[in-house]
């Protein structure tokens, strides 16, 4: 379940890349280059202007954890965990398990997916990490 608060928060972190594929999007600063996610308006460097900048949806497993308790609205156990992308920034996004598959754990290489979810009037998408 996810809220107006929720939606907004989604529409900062969840964007489309120049061929029109659903991306997370990051900011990438027009002076040094540093790259953040999520998008700010000022590099925190150099205060230089920051442009959003679509992320590959390519990274690493940091940490994984399985959560056993969800709160309201959400169906346990799923895993989440931090996700090292190939621009350098750390994600926290659920994790998808494959039925059978082995336990997500640090070093797995991760792939970007994004769900569709809500009901019938408010439907959102949000980023899922699938092992490649
Ligand atoms: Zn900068």
């Amino acid at each position: 379940m996810v809220d107006r608060e929720g939606s907004r928060a989604l529409e900062q972190v969840v964007g489309q890349d120049e061929s029109g594929r659903l991306c997370l999007i990051g900011g990438r600063c027009d002076s040094c280059g540093e790259i953040r996610y999520p998008y700010r308006e000022l590099c925190p460097i150099d205060l230089g202007e920051m442009r959003r900048h679509a992320l590959s949806g390519h990274g690493v497993v940091y940490e994984a954890v399985l959560v056993a308790l969800a709160p309201s609205g959400f169906q346990a156990p799923y895993w989440v965990g931090y996700v090292d992308m190939a621009e350098g920034v750390r994600v926290f996004a659920p994790l998808a398990v494959a039925e059978g598959a082995p336990e997500p754990k640090h070093g797995d290489r991760v792939r970007v997916e994004f769900h569709s979810f809500g009901d019938g009037t408010d439907q959102f998408v949000r980023p899922v990490f699938h092992q490649r």
